[in-house]
C-alpha cells in the first residue's frame, strides 16, 4: 500500500469533518473556551462619553494661554458621576475615568498642576503647562463603535474576548454546544496506575498513559469525553465497544490496535460497524490512522483511530485529529501558524516521510532536539514546547531555518 501524504490525509479529514448545528445560550461568565455560533455586534460606543484618562483638571484649553495660570475650582468629578457644564474661566477636579464636563476640552494631569487654597478656603488651581485640545481625554467611542462587529462566528472564546464581550452589555452568548466524544484504548497489555502498584506489574503490561494524554488534549479543546476506558484485544469486545461509544458521541477516538496484526481488531470492528478507510500516512512518527464512522441507530458516529505509541498518537493527535475536532465543533481558525525559526542541531539523514520533531526554545531563541525522537519516548513529549514540522527529504543543518509549531498553536 502506497503511503499518503499529510496534506492529503488532513484535506481528507476535514472534508469529513460536519460541524455541529446545535446552539445554546450560555452565560458570558462561563462561556470562556467555548464556540462562538453568531457574530456579536456593539449596540453602544465604549468609552460610552468622553471621559478623563487621568486624575488631574478638566478645563478650557483657551483659559489657560500661558503656563502659571490660576484657575477657580468651580467643580468635583469622581468616577461613576457626571459633572455640568464647566464654568467660563474655571477648572473641575476630575478623576480617571469621570466623564469630562460639556465645555471642558482638555484634562491636565495632576502631576502638571499645583493645588491652590487661598485664605476663604475656596481651592484653586495653578496649571504649569499649557494644555492641547484633546489631552489627556478619551474619545466617546475611540475602542469601539456602535453597530459593529466585536467578535465573528467561529471564535473559539479567550477571556480577552469575554471581557470584550461584557464591555458592551452582553450578558449571555449563543454557542454551538459542546463536542461529545468517547474515548478508549486498545491492548490486552494495558493496565491502570489507579488499579495496578508498580510492585505488582506483570510481566508483559503497560501502564495506559495514553488514555491520560489524549483525554486531557481532548479537554483542553473543550470538548466533552466519554471515556470507556480499556478494550480488550478482541473482535466482539471491541465492536461491543464502539456500538456503545456510537451512542450519544459525535465521534470516536481510539489508540492502538490500527496496524494489520493480528492482534489489531480495530479496523474489521469498524468495518461490521460502520465504514473505516485505513491509510498509511508519510508521518513520522504515527503512520497508521483508521478514519470512518461506526452506526447508531438512525444517525452514526464519525471515527479516528490513532496509532498506540504515544509519541505517535499524540502527534497525528495534535496535527490530525484536532483540525478535524475545530471543524466540527464550529471553529472558524482550525490550523496552526508556524514560526520560522533556528534549529541548534543537525538532522543529516533524510527521510522519506514528513517528520514532526520534538523541539524546545532556548535561551538564544533557536531551537534545540530532544536526543531520543522514539515514538514510544513520551519523555520527548513532555520536555518540548513544540514541534518542528519537517518536510519529507528535508535535512536540517545547525543554524538554518525550520518550521516551528508551538504547543500553544497545537494543545489548545
Ligand atoms: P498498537 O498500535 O496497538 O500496535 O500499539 C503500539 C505500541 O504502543 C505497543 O508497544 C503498545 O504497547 C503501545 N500502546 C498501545 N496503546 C497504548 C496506551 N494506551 N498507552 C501506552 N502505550 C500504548
Ligand atoms: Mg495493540
Amino acid at each position: 500500500m502506497s503511503l499518503l501524504s499529510f496534506d492529503l490525509a488532513l484535506a481528507q479529514l476535514l472534508a469529513g469533518a460536519q460541524p455541529l448545528t446545535d446552539i445554546e445560550s450560555v452565560s458570558t461568565m462561563d462561556a470562556a473556551g467555548r464556540v462562538l455560533a453568531v457574530a456579536q455586534t456593539s449596540a453602544m460606543n465604549v468609552p460610552s462619553l468622553d471621559n478623563s484618562a487621568m486624575d488631574g483638571y478638566a478645563l478650557r484649553c483657551a483659559d489657560v494661554p500661558v503656563a502659571g495660570t490660576r484657575l477657580p475650582l468651580s467643580q468635583r468629578i469622581p468616577a461613576g458621576s457626571v459633572g455640568h457644564s464647566l464654568a467660563p474661566g474655571s477648572a473641575a477636579r476630575i478623576f480617571t475615568g469621570a466623564p469630562v464636563p460639556p465645555g471642558a476640552d482638555a484634562v491636565v494631569m495632576q502631576e502638571m498642576c499645583d493645588s491652590d487654597s487661598d485664605a476663604g478656603g475656596a481651592s484653586h488651581v495653578i496649571v504649569k503647562h499649557v494644555p492641547q485640545r484633546g489631552e489627556s481625554i478619551r474619545r466617546a467611542g475611540e475602542d469601539i463603535r456602535a453597530g459593529v462587529e466585536i467578535l465573528s462566528a467561529g471564535t473559539r472564546l479567550a477571556p480577552s474576548h469575554l471581557g470584550l464581550a461584557a464591555s458592551v452589555g452582553i450578558a449571555a452568548l449563543p454557542l454551538f454546544r459542546r463536542l461529545r466524544v468517547a474515548l478508549f484504548s486498545t491492548g490486552d497489555e494495558l493496565v491502570m496506575p489507579s488499579e495496578v502498584p508498580v510492585a505488582e506489574l506483570p510481566p508483559g503490561a503497560i501502564y495506559n498513559s495514553n488514555r491520560y494524554l489524549l483525554r486531557g488534549l481532548l479537554q483542553q479543546l473543550g470538548c466533552e469525553v466519554g471515556d470507556l476506558g480499556i478494550v480488550p484485544d478482541n473482535l466482539p469486545a471491541t465492536r461491543a465497544a464502539l456500538r456503545e461509544a456510537a451512542v450519544g458521541h459525535d465521534l470516536i477516538l481510539t489508540c492502538g490496535g490500527v496496524s494489520v496484526g493480528e492482534e489489531d481488531h480495530v479496523k474489521p470492528a469498524v468495518q461490521a460497524e460502520g465504514e473505516l478507510a485505513l491509510w498509511k500516512i508519510a508521518i513520522k512518527p504515527g503512520k497508521p490512522l483508521a478514519f470512518g464512522h461506526v452506526r447508531s441507530g438512525a444517525g452514526r458516529a464519525a471515527f479516528i483511530g490513532l496509532p498506540g505509541n504515544p509519541v505517535s498518537s499524540f502527534v497525528t493527535f495534535v496535527t490530525l485529529v484536532r483540525p478535524y475536532i475545530l471543524k466540527a465543533q464550529g471553529v472558524a481558525r482550525q490550523l496552526p501558524t508556524a514560526l520560522p525559526l533556528r534549529a541548534d542541531f543537525d538532522l543529516v539523514r533524510p527521510e522519506t516521510r514528513r517528520e514532526f520533531l520534538r523541539v524546545r526554545r532556548n535561551r538564544t531563541g533557536g531551537l534545540d532536539l530532544y536526543p531520543n525522537q522514539g515514538s514510544g519516548v513520551l519523555t520527548s513529549v513532555a520536555w518540548a514546547d513544540g514541534l518542528v514540522d519537517n518536510l519529507p527529504g528535508q535535512i536540517i543543518r545547525r543554524g538554518g531555518m525550520v518550521s516551528f509549531l508551538p504547543f500553544s498553536e497545537l494543545l489548545y
